[in-house]
Protein backbone atom coordinates (compact mmCIF):
# COMPACT_ATOMS: atom_id res chain seq x y z
CA UNK A 1 0.00 0.00 0.00
CA UNK A 2 0.84 2.98 -0.73
CA UNK A 3 2.12 6.05 1.68
CA UNK A 4 -0.21 8.82 1.87
CA UNK A 5 2.25 12.14 1.51
CA UNK A 6 3.71 14.27 4.09
CA UNK A 7 3.23 17.94 4.16
CA UNK A 8 6.42 20.22 5.26
CA UNK A 9 4.95 23.62 5.80
CA UNK A 10 8.52 25.76 5.32
CA UNK A 11 8.17 29.06 7.70
CA UNK A 12 10.98 31.07 8.66
CA UNK A 13 13.41 28.06 8.18
CA UNK A 14 14.11 28.34 4.06
CA UNK A 15 16.70 25.82 4.04
CA UNK A 16 17.85 22.03 3.49
CA UNK A 17 20.83 21.53 5.68
CA UNK A 18 20.04 20.80 9.38
CA UNK A 19 16.32 21.27 9.08
CA UNK A 20 14.43 18.78 11.18
CA UNK A 21 11.14 18.67 9.72
CA UNK A 22 12.59 17.74 6.29
CA UNK A 23 14.85 14.86 7.38
CA UNK A 24 12.06 13.51 9.59
CA UNK A 25 10.05 13.86 6.40
CA UNK A 26 12.87 12.26 3.83
CA UNK A 27 13.48 9.47 6.55
CA UNK A 28 8.99 8.73 7.02
CA UNK A 29 9.61 7.72 3.19
CA UNK A 30 6.40 9.46 2.38
CA UNK A 31 6.06 11.32 -0.66
CA UNK A 32 6.35 15.07 0.58
CA UNK A 33 4.35 17.86 -0.38
CA UNK A 34 6.87 21.42 0.41
CA UNK A 35 5.13 24.12 1.20
CA UNK A 36 5.62 27.73 2.29
CA UNK A 37 2.40 29.92 3.14
CA UNK A 38 2.40 33.65 2.29
CA UNK A 39 -0.06 35.30 4.71
CA UNK A 40 0.06 38.84 3.92
CA UNK A 41 -2.56 39.75 6.77
CA UNK A 42 -1.54 37.22 9.40
CA UNK A 43 -0.17 38.60 12.63
CA UNK A 44 3.79 39.72 12.23
CA UNK A 45 3.42 40.09 8.51
CA UNK A 46 6.54 40.47 6.56
CA UNK A 47 7.90 44.18 6.68
CA UNK A 48 8.54 45.99 3.54
CA UNK A 49 12.80 45.19 3.22
CA UNK A 50 12.41 41.49 4.42
CA UNK A 51 9.76 40.78 1.81
CA UNK A 52 12.84 41.32 -0.87
CA UNK A 53 14.72 38.88 1.01
CA UNK A 54 11.87 36.42 1.14
CA UNK A 55 11.10 36.87 -2.41
CA UNK A 56 14.64 35.34 -3.39
CA UNK A 57 15.17 32.73 -0.28
CA UNK A 58 12.16 31.14 -1.78
CA UNK A 59 13.74 31.30 -4.82
CA UNK A 60 17.06 29.84 -3.92
CA UNK A 61 14.54 27.31 -1.33
CA UNK A 62 12.49 26.08 -4.62
CA UNK A 63 15.84 25.47 -6.88
CA UNK A 64 17.47 23.90 -3.79
CA UNK A 65 14.15 21.25 -3.55
CA UNK A 66 13.86 20.80 -7.28
CA UNK A 67 17.74 20.02 -7.81
CA UNK A 68 16.76 16.94 -5.46
CA UNK A 69 13.31 15.93 -7.13
CA UNK A 70 11.21 18.37 -5.19
CA UNK A 71 9.25 21.37 -5.77
CA UNK A 72 7.81 24.18 -3.69
CA UNK A 73 5.22 24.46 -3.57
CA UNK A 74 3.87 28.32 -2.66
CA UNK A 75 0.06 29.09 -1.25
CA UNK A 76 -1.08 32.65 0.01
CA UNK A 77 -3.90 33.01 2.19
CA UNK A 78 -4.81 32.52 6.58
CA UNK A 79 -1.74 30.09 6.92
CA UNK A 80 -4.09 28.10 9.40
CA UNK A 81 -6.98 27.84 7.02
CA UNK A 82 -4.85 26.79 3.98
CA UNK A 83 -2.26 24.24 5.73
CA UNK A 84 -5.37 22.49 6.69
CA UNK A 85 -7.33 22.72 3.08
CA UNK A 86 -3.75 21.59 1.61
CA UNK A 87 -3.61 18.48 3.61
CA UNK A 88 -7.93 17.47 3.44
CA UNK A 89 -7.24 18.06 -0.61
CA UNK A 90 -4.18 15.74 -0.46
CA UNK A 91 -5.49 13.15 1.85
CA UNK A 92 -1.65 14.21 3.40
CA UNK A 93 -1.10 11.76 6.15
CA UNK A 94 1.01 14.11 8.23
CA UNK A 95 2.36 17.60 8.50
CA UNK A 96 5.62 18.50 9.84
CA UNK A 97 6.84 21.89 10.80
CA UNK A 98 9.69 23.55 12.68
CA UNK A 99 8.54 25.89 15.99
CA UNK A 100 7.96 29.31 16.02
CA UNK A 101 7.73 31.32 19.25
CA UNK A 102 5.74 34.81 18.79
CA UNK A 103 2.47 34.07 21.01
CA UNK A 104 0.43 34.34 17.84
CA UNK A 105 2.76 31.76 16.20
CA UNK A 106 1.89 29.31 18.98
CA UNK A 107 -1.82 29.85 18.83
CA UNK A 108 -2.36 29.61 15.25
CA UNK A 109 -0.03 26.39 15.22
CA UNK A 110 -1.66 24.97 18.43
CA UNK A 111 -5.18 25.48 16.71
CA UNK A 112 -4.10 23.72 13.51
CA UNK A 113 -2.36 20.94 14.94
CA UNK A 114 -5.72 20.35 17.04
CA UNK A 115 -7.77 20.09 13.83
CA UNK A 116 -5.27 18.15 11.27
CA UNK A 117 -4.82 15.73 14.43
CA UNK A 118 -8.85 15.72 15.03
CA UNK A 119 -8.89 14.83 11.29
CA UNK A 120 -6.76 12.16 11.50
CA UNK A 121 -3.50 13.44 10.52
CA UNK A 122 -0.16 12.92 12.16
CA UNK A 123 1.54 15.66 13.15
CA UNK A 124 4.99 16.56 14.18
CA UNK A 125 6.87 19.55 15.62
CA UNK A 126 10.78 20.00 15.58
CA UNK A 127 13.46 23.12 16.91
CA UNK A 128 14.98 24.02 14.34
CA UNK A 129 15.48 27.30 14.73
CA UNK A 130 17.35 28.31 18.25
CA UNK A 131 20.40 26.08 20.25
CA UNK A 132 17.58 25.00 23.09
CA UNK A 133 14.17 25.26 23.40
CA UNK A 134 12.87 28.28 25.82
CA UNK A 135 11.47 26.18 28.11
CA UNK A 136 14.68 23.78 28.23
CA UNK A 137 16.97 26.87 29.69
CA UNK A 138 16.04 27.47 33.67
CA UNK A 139 16.98 28.90 36.21
CA UNK A 140 18.46 26.97 39.32
CA UNK A 141 14.71 28.13 40.85
CA UNK A 142 12.94 26.95 37.59
CA UNK A 143 12.01 30.24 36.50
CA UNK A 144 13.38 31.95 33.46
CA UNK A 145 16.46 34.11 32.85
CA UNK A 146 16.01 37.18 32.15
CA UNK A 147 19.84 38.77 32.86
CA UNK A 148 22.30 37.15 29.80
CA UNK A 149 25.29 36.21 31.57
CA UNK A 150 23.78 33.89 33.50
CA UNK A 151 21.91 32.70 30.43
CA UNK A 152 25.13 32.47 28.40
CA UNK A 153 26.60 30.36 31.24
CA UNK A 154 24.08 27.72 31.54
CA UNK A 155 24.29 28.12 27.44
CA UNK A 156 27.78 27.25 27.52
CA UNK A 157 27.64 24.47 30.23
CA UNK A 158 25.02 22.70 29.05
CA UNK A 159 25.49 23.17 25.50
CA UNK A 160 23.26 23.27 22.49
CA UNK A 161 20.26 20.29 22.93
CA UNK A 162 21.33 18.58 19.55
CA UNK A 163 24.81 17.49 18.83
CA UNK A 164 24.98 16.88 15.32
CA UNK A 165 23.74 18.91 12.60
CA UNK A 166 21.26 17.14 9.91
CA UNK A 167 22.72 16.50 6.69
CA UNK A 168 21.10 18.15 3.05
CA UNK A 169 19.35 15.19 1.88
CA UNK A 170 20.14 13.81 -1.86
CA UNK A 171 16.79 13.12 -2.74
CA UNK A 172 13.27 13.47 -2.14
CA UNK A 173 10.57 12.22 -3.09
CA UNK A 174 7.88 14.54 -4.19
CA UNK A 175 3.93 14.34 -4.17
CA UNK A 176 3.73 16.82 -7.16
CA UNK A 177 -0.07 16.67 -7.61
CA UNK A 178 -0.16 20.49 -6.07
CA UNK A 179 -0.71 23.70 -8.51
CA UNK A 180 1.55 26.22 -7.14
CA UNK A 181 0.42 30.10 -7.12
CA UNK A 182 3.38 32.54 -8.74
CA UNK A 183 6.23 33.90 -6.69
CA UNK A 184 6.03 36.84 -9.31
CA UNK A 185 2.52 37.58 -8.49
CA UNK A 186 2.65 38.13 -4.63
CA UNK A 187 4.58 41.22 -5.57
CA UNK A 188 7.18 40.89 -2.27
CA UNK A 189 9.82 43.05 -4.61
CA UNK A 190 9.65 47.05 -4.42
CA UNK A 191 9.02 48.68 -7.95
CA UNK A 192 8.39 52.13 -8.98
CA UNK A 193 10.37 53.27 -7.38
CA UNK A 194 12.78 50.14 -6.60
CA UNK A 195 14.34 51.55 -3.24
CA UNK A 196 15.92 47.69 -2.63
CA UNK A 197 18.25 48.44 -6.38
CA UNK A 198 20.93 48.38 -4.17
CA UNK A 199 20.15 45.29 -1.77
CA UNK A 200 21.76 42.72 -4.31
CA UNK A 201 25.37 44.41 -4.03
CA UNK A 202 25.45 43.50 0.05
CA UNK A 203 22.99 40.72 -0.07
CA UNK A 204 22.55 36.92 -1.48
CA UNK A 205 20.01 35.02 -0.21
CA UNK A 206 19.41 31.85 0.22
CA UNK A 207 21.45 28.98 2.01
CA UNK A 208 24.75 28.87 -0.39
CA UNK A 209 24.77 32.49 0.10
CA UNK A 210 24.52 32.06 4.27
CA UNK A 211 27.22 29.12 4.15
CA UNK A 212 29.51 31.56 1.85
CA UNK A 213 28.95 34.31 4.27
CA UNK A 214 30.19 31.76 7.32
CA UNK A 215 32.90 30.55 5.47
CA UNK A 216 34.29 33.92 5.07
CA UNK A 217 34.00 35.44 8.35
CA UNK A 218 35.60 32.56 9.70
CA UNK A 219 38.35 32.86 7.42
CA UNK A 220 39.23 36.42 8.22
CA UNK A 221 37.12 38.83 10.68
CA UNK A 222 36.32 36.58 13.40
CA UNK A 223 39.81 36.54 14.77
CA UNK A 224 39.62 40.22 15.56
CA UNK A 225 35.79 40.33 16.15
CA UNK A 226 36.16 41.22 19.63
CA UNK A 227 37.26 44.48 19.43
CA UNK A 228 36.44 45.22 15.99
CA UNK A 229 32.92 44.37 15.98
CA UNK A 230 31.93 47.64 17.46
CA UNK A 231 33.65 49.57 14.55
CA UNK A 232 30.70 50.23 11.54
CA UNK A 233 33.76 51.75 9.61
CA UNK A 234 35.39 48.06 8.96
CA UNK A 235 33.57 45.47 8.16
CA UNK A 236 33.85 42.96 10.75
CA UNK A 237 30.69 41.12 11.70
CA UNK A 238 29.20 38.16 10.36
CA UNK A 239 26.26 39.70 8.56
CA UNK A 240 24.55 36.21 9.17
CA UNK A 241 21.39 38.27 10.73
CA UNK A 242 19.31 38.23 7.76
CA UNK A 243 20.34 34.61 6.82
CA UNK A 244 18.87 33.42 10.65
CA UNK A 245 16.10 35.35 10.61
CA UNK A 246 14.75 33.70 7.46
CA UNK A 247 16.87 30.36 8.92
CA UNK A 248 18.72 29.62 5.85
CA UNK A 249 21.42 28.33 8.31
CA UNK A 250 20.59 27.13 11.94
CA UNK A 251 22.27 28.42 14.51
CA UNK A 252 23.60 24.97 15.55
CA UNK A 253 25.12 24.92 12.30
CA UNK A 254 27.41 28.05 13.24
CA UNK A 255 27.81 26.56 16.76
CA UNK A 256 29.16 23.76 15.24
CA UNK A 257 31.48 25.10 12.76
CA UNK A 258 32.68 27.85 14.87
CA UNK A 259 33.60 25.16 17.55
CA UNK A 260 35.43 23.41 14.61
CA UNK A 261 37.14 26.59 13.58
CA UNK A 262 38.19 27.14 16.97
CA UNK A 263 39.36 23.32 17.85
CA UNK A 264 41.54 23.19 14.77
CA UNK A 265 43.15 27.07 15.63
CA UNK A 266 41.91 28.71 12.78
CA UNK A 267 39.71 30.67 14.84
CA UNK A 268 41.20 32.18 18.63
CA UNK A 269 38.81 30.62 21.29
CA UNK A 270 38.46 34.07 22.89
CA UNK A 271 36.98 35.61 19.83
CA UNK A 272 35.00 32.33 18.52
CA UNK A 273 33.65 32.56 22.00
CA UNK A 274 32.53 35.93 21.55
CA UNK A 275 31.31 35.31 18.30
CA UNK A 276 29.24 32.34 20.31
CA UNK A 277 28.21 34.75 22.84
CA UNK A 278 25.86 36.88 20.04
CA UNK A 279 24.45 33.96 18.70
CA UNK A 280 23.44 33.28 22.56
CA UNK A 281 22.08 36.94 22.65
CA UNK A 282 19.85 35.87 19.54
CA UNK A 283 18.84 32.65 22.17
CA UNK A 284 18.23 35.26 24.74
CA UNK A 285 15.97 37.42 22.79
CA UNK A 286 13.57 34.65 21.74
CA UNK A 287 14.05 33.33 25.69
CA UNK A 288 12.34 36.51 26.49
CA UNK A 289 10.21 36.72 23.97
CA UNK A 290 8.46 33.31 24.27
CA UNK A 291 8.53 33.81 28.17
CA UNK A 292 7.15 38.14 27.75
CA UNK A 293 4.65 37.70 24.80
CA UNK A 294 3.75 40.84 24.69
CA UNK A 295 7.21 42.06 24.20
CA UNK A 296 6.96 44.15 21.05
CA UNK A 297 4.05 46.08 22.68
CA UNK A 298 4.28 46.64 25.90
CA UNK A 299 7.41 47.64 28.34
CA UNK A 300 8.40 44.64 30.53
CA UNK A 301 9.41 46.79 33.22
CA UNK A 302 5.76 48.27 33.78
CA UNK A 303 6.48 50.95 35.29
CA UNK A 304 7.55 52.56 31.81
CA UNK A 305 3.95 52.51 31.23
CA UNK A 306 3.86 55.48 32.62
CA UNK A 307 7.12 57.08 30.89
CA UNK A 308 6.01 60.83 28.90
CA UNK A 309 6.93 60.09 25.85
CA UNK A 310 6.28 62.76 23.13
CA UNK A 311 4.48 63.25 20.07
CA UNK A 312 6.90 64.55 17.21
CA UNK A 313 6.22 63.39 13.90
CA UNK A 314 8.19 65.76 12.40
CA UNK A 315 11.32 64.73 14.65
CA UNK A 316 10.35 60.95 13.85
CA UNK A 317 10.81 61.75 9.85
CA UNK A 318 13.93 63.33 10.36
CA UNK A 319 15.16 60.29 12.07
CA UNK A 320 13.68 57.96 10.01
CA UNK A 321 14.85 59.99 6.58
CA UNK A 322 18.53 60.48 7.80
CA UNK A 323 17.68 64.67 8.83
CA UNK A 324 18.38 64.93 12.07
CA UNK A 325 21.81 66.78 11.70
CA UNK A 326 23.86 64.49 13.87
CA UNK A 327 25.95 62.49 11.12
CA UNK A 328 26.45 59.08 12.82
CA UNK A 329 22.39 58.72 13.53
CA UNK A 330 21.78 59.96 9.77
CA UNK A 331 24.61 57.70 8.56
CA UNK A 332 23.07 54.20 10.23
CA UNK A 333 19.32 55.61 9.65
CA UNK A 334 20.78 56.14 5.69
CA UNK A 335 22.76 52.80 5.81
CA UNK A 336 19.50 50.80 6.66
CA UNK A 337 17.42 52.45 4.07
CA UNK A 338 20.40 51.65 1.44
CA UNK A 339 20.88 48.50 1.93
CA UNK A 340 18.54 47.28 4.28
CA UNK A 341 20.39 46.33 7.62
CA UNK A 342 22.97 48.37 10.50
CA UNK A 343 25.31 47.77 11.96
CA UNK A 344 24.87 46.76 15.63
CA UNK A 345 26.58 49.67 17.74
CA UNK A 346 24.83 52.43 15.48
CA UNK A 347 21.57 50.75 16.18
CA UNK A 348 21.97 51.21 19.52
CA UNK A 349 23.19 55.01 18.86
CA UNK A 350 20.30 55.46 16.64
CA UNK A 351 17.61 53.85 19.01
CA UNK A 352 19.32 56.09 22.00
CA UNK A 353 18.73 59.12 20.28
CA UNK A 354 15.23 58.40 19.58
CA UNK A 355 14.31 57.39 22.93
CA UNK A 356 15.94 59.74 25.18
CA UNK A 357 16.88 62.80 23.03
CA UNK A 358 14.18 63.03 20.82
CA UNK A 359 12.13 60.89 23.77
CA UNK A 360 10.05 59.25 21.21
CA UNK A 361 8.68 55.78 22.10
CA UNK A 362 10.51 52.83 21.65
CA UNK A 363 7.73 50.99 19.69
CA UNK A 364 7.80 53.83 16.75
CA UNK A 365 11.38 52.75 15.67
CA UNK A 366 10.43 49.08 16.74
CA UNK A 367 7.92 49.40 13.71
CA UNK A 368 10.91 51.31 11.67
CA UNK A 369 12.90 48.78 11.82
CA UNK A 370 10.45 46.07 11.08
CA UNK A 371 9.20 47.95 8.12
CA UNK A 372 13.18 48.49 6.74
CA UNK A 373 15.60 45.60 8.17
CA UNK A 374 16.25 42.50 6.07
CA UNK A 375 16.96 40.96 9.12
CA UNK A 376 13.95 41.77 11.11
CA UNK A 377 13.59 39.93 13.83
CA UNK A 378 10.01 39.32 16.32
CA UNK A 379 12.80 38.50 19.12
CA UNK A 380 16.11 40.16 18.19
CA UNK A 381 14.41 43.73 17.28
CA UNK A 382 11.86 43.87 20.13
CA UNK A 383 14.44 42.68 23.00
CA UNK A 384 16.96 45.29 21.74
CA UNK A 385 14.53 48.12 21.18
CA UNK A 386 13.63 47.20 25.24
CA UNK A 387 16.91 47.08 25.97
CA UNK A 388 18.10 50.29 24.67
CA UNK A 389 14.96 52.22 26.21
CA UNK A 390 15.80 50.89 29.78
CA UNK A 391 12.46 49.03 29.42
CA UNK A 392 13.73 45.41 29.19
CA UNK A 393 14.92 42.63 30.64
CA UNK A 394 18.46 43.10 32.08
CA UNK A 395 18.31 46.42 30.17
CA UNK A 396 21.01 49.51 29.87
CA UNK A 397 19.37 51.58 32.58
CA UNK A 398 17.70 54.85 31.26
CA UNK A 399 19.66 57.21 32.74
CA UNK A 400 22.74 55.37 31.03
CA UNK A 401 22.14 58.17 27.50
CA UNK A 402 25.03 57.46 24.76
CA UNK A 403 26.24 60.95 23.26
CA UNK A 404 26.38 60.53 19.53
CA UNK A 405 29.08 62.67 19.03
CA UNK A 406 31.68 60.68 21.43
CA UNK A 407 30.15 57.19 20.12
CA UNK A 408 31.08 58.51 16.51
CA UNK A 409 34.60 59.93 17.38
CA UNK A 410 35.35 56.37 19.39
CA UNK A 411 33.97 54.30 16.86
CA UNK A 412 34.41 55.39 13.76
CA UNK A 413 37.72 57.68 14.45
CA UNK A 414 38.14 59.14 11.04
CA UNK A 415 34.57 59.55 10.02
CA UNK A 416 35.01 56.49 7.20
CA UNK A 417 31.35 55.31 8.08
CA UNK A 418 29.63 58.98 8.50
CA UNK A 419 31.61 59.56 5.10
CA UNK A 420 30.52 56.62 3.06
CA UNK A 421 26.53 57.33 3.85
CA UNK A 422 26.65 61.23 3.86
CA UNK A 423 28.30 62.52 0.98
CA UNK A 424 27.61 66.57 1.57
CA UNK A 425 29.50 66.34 4.28
CA UNK A 426 31.96 63.76 3.17
CA UNK A 427 34.73 66.67 2.58
CA UNK A 428 34.95 67.91 6.27
CA UNK A 429 38.08 67.02 8.34
CA UNK A 430 37.74 63.78 10.66
CA UNK A 431 38.58 66.07 13.56
CA UNK A 432 34.52 68.20 12.53
CA UNK A 433 33.28 65.26 10.53
CA UNK A 434 30.92 63.94 13.99
CA UNK A 435 29.87 67.24 14.52
CA UNK A 436 29.80 69.72 11.79
CA UNK A 437 28.42 72.83 13.77
CA UNK A 438 31.28 73.22 15.37
CA UNK A 439 33.58 73.63 12.62
CA UNK A 440 34.94 76.90 11.78
CA UNK A 441 33.17 78.57 8.62
CA UNK A 442 36.04 78.91 6.45
CA UNK A 443 36.61 74.77 7.10
CA UNK A 444 32.72 74.28 6.10
CA UNK A 445 33.15 76.38 2.90
CA UNK A 446 36.31 74.73 2.19
CA UNK A 447 34.29 71.06 2.39
CA UNK A 448 31.29 72.63 0.44
CA UNK A 449 29.10 72.16 3.52
CA UNK A 450 26.66 74.98 4.61
CA UNK A 451 24.91 74.44 7.57
CA UNK A 452 20.62 74.73 7.55
CA UNK A 453 21.17 74.03 3.24
CA UNK A 454 23.17 70.93 2.22
CA UNK A 455 22.78 69.31 5.42
CA UNK A 456 20.66 70.24 8.43
CA UNK A 457 21.97 71.55 12.14
CA UNK A 458 21.14 69.04 14.22
CA UNK A 459 17.29 69.13 15.11
CA UNK A 460 18.14 68.91 18.59
CA UNK A 461 20.76 70.41 21.75
CA UNK A 462 22.25 66.93 22.75
CA UNK A 463 22.84 68.61 26.32
CA UNK A 464 19.37 69.94 26.75
CA UNK A 465 17.97 66.84 25.61
CA UNK A 466 19.87 64.93 27.69
CA UNK A 467 18.77 67.22 30.91
CA UNK A 468 14.90 66.50 29.53
CA UNK A 469 15.34 62.23 29.05
CA UNK A 470 16.85 62.39 32.73
CA UNK A 471 13.92 64.64 33.86
CA UNK A 472 10.77 62.51 32.06
CA UNK A 473 12.99 59.31 33.77
CA UNK A 474 12.58 60.94 37.19
CA UNK A 475 8.97 60.80 36.24
CA UNK A 476 9.05 57.19 36.80
CA UNK A 477 12.45 56.32 38.90
CA UNK A 478 10.54 56.25 41.68
CA UNK A 479 8.63 53.26 40.64
CA UNK A 480 11.38 51.41 39.23
CA UNK A 481 12.24 48.18 41.57
P1 LIG B 1 27.23 39.51 14.43
O1 LIG B 1 27.92 40.46 15.33
O2 LIG B 1 28.05 38.82 13.42
O3 LIG B 1 26.48 38.46 15.36
C1 LIG B 1 26.09 37.16 14.89
C2 LIG B 1 24.62 36.94 15.17
O4 LIG B 1 24.35 37.02 16.57
C3 LIG B 1 23.69 37.97 14.52
O5 LIG B 1 23.45 37.67 13.17
C4 LIG B 1 22.45 37.87 15.40
O6 LIG B 1 21.65 36.77 15.05
C5 LIG B 1 23.06 37.60 16.78
N1 LIG B 1 23.21 38.88 17.48
C6 LIG B 1 24.26 39.73 17.43
N2 LIG B 1 24.04 40.79 18.26
C7 LIG B 1 22.83 40.59 18.81
C8 LIG B 1 22.04 41.32 19.74
N3 LIG B 1 22.46 42.46 20.30
N4 LIG B 1 20.83 40.82 20.10
C9 LIG B 1 20.38 39.66 19.58
N5 LIG B 1 21.09 38.91 18.70
C10 LIG B 1 22.29 39.38 18.31
N6 LIG B 1 19.02 41.65 15.17
C11 LIG B 1 18.27 40.95 14.31
O7 LIG B 1 18.68 39.86 13.90
N7 LIG B 1 17.04 41.41 13.91
C12 LIG B 1 16.54 42.60 14.35
O8 LIG B 1 15.42 42.95 13.97
C13 LIG B 1 17.34 43.38 15.22
N8 LIG B 1 16.91 44.60 15.65
C14 LIG B 1 17.72 45.34 16.49
C15 LIG B 1 17.25 46.58 16.95
C16 LIG B 1 18.05 47.35 17.79
C17 LIG B 1 17.55 48.67 18.29
C18 LIG B 1 19.32 46.88 18.19
C19 LIG B 1 20.19 47.70 19.09
C20 LIG B 1 19.76 45.65 17.77
C21 LIG B 1 18.97 44.86 16.92
N9 LIG B 1 19.41 43.58 16.47
C22 LIG B 1 18.61 42.86 15.63
C23 LIG B 1 20.63 42.97 17.01
C24 LIG B 1 21.92 43.22 16.22
O9 LIG B 1 22.06 44.58 15.92
C25 LIG B 1 21.99 42.43 14.92
O10 LIG B 1 21.69 41.07 15.16
C26 LIG B 1 23.40 42.49 14.31
O11 LIG B 1 23.75 43.83 14.05
C27 LIG B 1 23.43 41.69 13.04
O12 LIG B 1 24.66 41.81 12.40
P2 LIG B 1 25.62 40.57 12.26
O13 LIG B 1 24.87 39.40 11.73
O14 LIG B 1 26.79 41.04 11.49
O15 LIG B 1 26.02 40.32 13.77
Amino acid sequence: MSLQPAIVWFRNDLRLMDNPAVAYAVSSGRPIIAVYVHDPKGPLATGAAAKWWLHHSLVSIGAGLTAIGGELTLLSGNCVETVERLASDTKAGAVYWNRRYAAAQIDADKRLKTSLKKAGCEVQTFNGNLLREPWEVETKTGGYYRVFTPFWRSLQHGGPARVETYTSPSKLNAYSAVASESLTEWGLLPSDPDWASEFPTHWSPGEAGAAKRLASFLSGPANTYGEERNRPDLACTSRLSPHLAFGEISPLQIWNTTRSAIASGAVDAAEGDKFLSEIAWREFSYNLLYHFPDIAAAPMKREFEAFPWRQSPGDLAAWRRGRTGIPIVDAGMRELWRTGWMHNRVRMIVASFLCKNLLIDWRDGERWFWDTLVDADAANNAASWQWVAGSGADAAPYFRIFNPVTQGEKFDPEGVYVRRFIPEIAGLPAKYIHKPWSAPNDVLQKAGVSLGETYPRPIVSLAETRKRALDAYDVIRGRIQ
